[in-house]
């Protein structure tokens, strides 16, 4: 249940807390206290009115009580000096009568001692009645029946010079007949001379005295009598154990009484050693004696109750004030700390990479925390989406970064200027360099110079946002050869730079070369004959078609020659076929010798026919040409029994279309050209035939013979 804790962490300290002056010792205490003790404190400051409205109401009690004490003990102070003036002024009443009583005068004898004897049997309360003569001799008592001189020498010399009727009280004293505590008022007799004739006297009961006082007091005053002029203190002996009198000078109840010189009231130790409140009041009648009634009560007895009432607040006030500290506690703990700590622990788990548990704060807790615990479970919420996504990007880093280190393929990640920052360690193997070498550069300065220009307009298309790919150029590799590739790039999205992934692709070329030639000679190979090396039918035909359309779109001239070898069939069998397949190859070679323009086409047509295509070329260069092609076959003079001229001849047929007009189609043009052929060998072979087409629509027969 300690909550200093948050007070423990040093950055949580006030600053002050490093400086031992007297501000920072104020401020560590107070840092020290947690959030419950200020609660308490608050609550403590909150109730301490009450607690001083409490204390003020125990105060007043307190002095209430002791005003009432005092004015009680006053007012039963004065009331027994009243009764006691009483007893003091039927004395003086008493006393006078009896000194004018005829046989007290007489001086003593039996008379005299008759009449106090019978008075003090009729009077209890008092203990001896006596006379004295002017010799101080006693003439007459009560108890004495013998005539001796008056103990009393004090109260004698008092008479002697009290002025005539004076009523006078002694000093307290033990009677020393009676042993009772007795107090003697006298009067003198009456003198006619003016002069101390002697006295009367009765010894009055003090204790009867103080028991009738006693009974006045109220339960719990203790009366004490004062006899001011000597300082004797008279009292029943409950109040002064082992004697009714002590002499006391000096007493503070004494000094008030005498200082007073009326009523009053005043605290004093008690004869019996106790505290009390004293109300005291001057015995009027015997106010020559100086004679005062004191009324204590205790002083425990009257703060007693009070401090019982006191103690009883004080109690109830305390157990309140617990309560109230334990409930603020209590509501301290869960209302406050609690969810702090929540927080607390919420923010740390936060702090340590918890995001998934929350801040837990209960549904009934303020509004204020709730909020807080909110934001926090916000936070968290937005740490794990962060954390998630920088995972999953650190993972597909991981993943290109493996790809990228494993590729065969260069990658390389260019910043925004368009410098390496990254290359992939596929630069080793393509370029012969350390991926290391490669940071810094430009991809332009490893391009072949040729290729340069073509590098630097795809840098330019990357750095306007365009995706680039299939760029082909050369690099430079480090043992000084070229080395053909393919470069993929592409802007990365946030804009800071390009990402190249360069391929060697100089195989490829290679086979792509080797490739070509080969459908080169592939398509050479589906277009030439194999005996005779000139173009096939096939390859014929289509040029054939083509020149055809060319010649009509255009409006040109285009001769067809069609060539058969005159006799072959005999050749064949005379010289045998390989005999044959040697001469047709040396007649093509003389006819392709003929064929000057590049335009011009040779073909064998099939057998032992061969064909010439002239674009461009009228009927008159085609007969030219034709024939000396016939003198050219004629020319290689190849032995040949079965012919006429002893040698290899030919026959040719031409057709020709005059501004691309004369034929309907290549195949209409094929058999003017196969006719005119035709007529060739029945004119006798060894012959050029032209079909010329004058006519528009249709063949219109010429024969040309050369
Ligand atoms: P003509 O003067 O009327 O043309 O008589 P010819 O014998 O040449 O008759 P034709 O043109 O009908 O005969 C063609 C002969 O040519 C048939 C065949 O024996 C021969 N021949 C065709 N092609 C080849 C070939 O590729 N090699 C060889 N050695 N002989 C061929
Ligand atoms: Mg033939
Ligand atoms: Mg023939």
């Amino acid at each position: 249940m300690d909550d200093s804790h948050l007070a423990g962490d040093a950055s949580l300290r006030p600053a002050a807390l490093a400086t031992p002056d007297g501000e920072g010792r104020i401020f560590a205490v107070i840092g020290r206290l947690g959030l419950r003790a200020r609660l308490v404190m608050l609550i403590a400051v909150a109730i301490l009115p009450l607690v001083a409205l409490a204390a003020t109401a125990i105060w007043f009690d307190y002095s209430e009580s002791l005003a009432k004490a005092r004015g009680t003990v006053l007012s039963s102070a004065q009331m027994a000096s009243l009764q006691q003036s009483q007893i003091f002024s039927n004395s003086r009443v008493f006393l006078d009568t009896l000194r004018h009583t005829p046989g007290i005068q007489a001086g003593g004898g039996t008379d005299c001692r008759a009449v106090v004897v019978r008075l003090k049997q009729a009077n209890p309360q008092i203990n001896t009645i006596g006379v004295v003569d002017a010799a101080g001799m006693l003439t007459c008592h009560s108890q004495i029946e013998t005539r001796q001189p008056y103990r009393n020498k004090a109260l004698l010399e008092k008479m002697r010079t009290a002025p005539a009727g004076a009523f006078v009280v002694s000093d307290f004293m033990v009677g020393h007949f009676s042993g009772l505590p007795t107090l003697i008022a006298a009067m003198p007799l009456p003198s006619t001379s003016g002069a101390f004739e002697g006295l009367v006297f009765t010894g009055i009961n003090l204790d009867a005295l103080l028991a009738m006082n006693e009974r006045v007091a109220s339960e719990g005053q203790s009366l004490v009598m004062l006899d001011t002029g000597t300082g004797h203190f008279a009292a029943r002996d409950t109040l002064l154990p082992g004697g009714y009198t002590r002499l006391l000078p000096g007493h503070p109840l004494l000094a008030a009484a005498l200082t007073t010189g009326g009523d009053g009231v005043a605290e004093a130790r008690g004869p019996d050693g106790e505290v009390r409140i004293y109300g005291f009041a001057p015995v009027v009648d015997a106010r020559s004696a100086g004679i005062v009634l004191a009324v204590g009560v205790a002083r425990d007895d009257v703060i007693s109750p009070v401090v019982r009432r006191a103690q009883l607040a004080i109690g109830i006030s305390t157990v309140l004030m617990v309560v109230i500290v334990g409930a603020t506690w209590w509501f301290g703990y869960f209302m406050q700390l609690l969810p702090m700590r929540q927080l607390t622990a919420a923010a740390d788990r936060i702090g340590a990479g918890d995001l998934e548990t929350g801040s837990r704060i209960d549904p009934w807790q303020a509004p204020e925390f709730r909020e807080l615990g909110a934001v926090l479970d916000g936070m968290a919420l937005k740490l794990g989406a962060a954390r998630r996504a920088e995972a999953a990007l650190a993972a597909r880093e991981a993943q290109y970064r493996l790809l990228a280190e494993n590729s065969f393929d260069l990658v390389t990640c260019l910043d925004a200027e368009g410098t390496r920052v990254f290359a992939s360690p596929a630069s080793r193997e393509l370029l012969g360099m350390e991926p290391h070498e490669l940071l810094g550069g430009r991809p332009d300065e490893i391009a072949c110079v040729e290729d340069r220009p073509q590098v630097k307009a795809m840098m330019q298309a990357l750095a306007s946002g365009a995706t680039v790919s299939g760029v082909q150029y050369r690099v430079r590799h480090r043992a000084g050869h070229m080395v053909w590739v393919e470069v993929t790039g592409r802007p990365l999205d946030s804009g800071s730079g390009t990402v190249l992934v360069i391929r060697d692709v100089s195989r490829r070329k290679t086979i792509e070369a080797n490739l070509e030639d080969a459908n080169k000679r592939l398509k050479l190979l589906a277009s030439t004959d194999g005996l005779t090396g000139l173009l096939n039918r096939r390859a014929f035909d289509e040029a054939f078609a083509r020149e055809f359309r060319r010649s009509v779109r255009e409006g040109s001239d285009l001769s067809l020659v069609l060539i058969d070898v005159d006799h072959f069939k005999d050749f064949n069998d005379a010289y045998g076929h390989q005999a044959g397949d040697e001469c047709l190859r040396e007649i093509s070679l003389a006819f392709a010798g003929k064929l000057r323009r590049p335009a011009d086409i040779g073909a064998r047509y099939g057998g032992e026919e061969l064909v010439a295509l002239l674009p461009g070329t009228p009927l008159s260069g085609a007969l030219e040409i034709a024939d000396a092609m016939r003198r050219g076959v004629r020319a290689l003079e190849i032995v040949h029994a079965g012919s006429a001229s002893g040698t290899v001849t030919i026959s040719l047929g031409i057709a020709t279309l005059h501004a691309g007009k004369g034929f309907a189609d290549g195949a209409e043009m094929l058999r003017a050209a196969d006719i005119a052929l035709y007529r060739a060998k029945a004119e006798g072979r060894d012959m050029v035939c032209a079909q010329s087409a004058q006519r528009e629509g249709g063949p219109a027969v010429t024969w040309v013979a050369a």
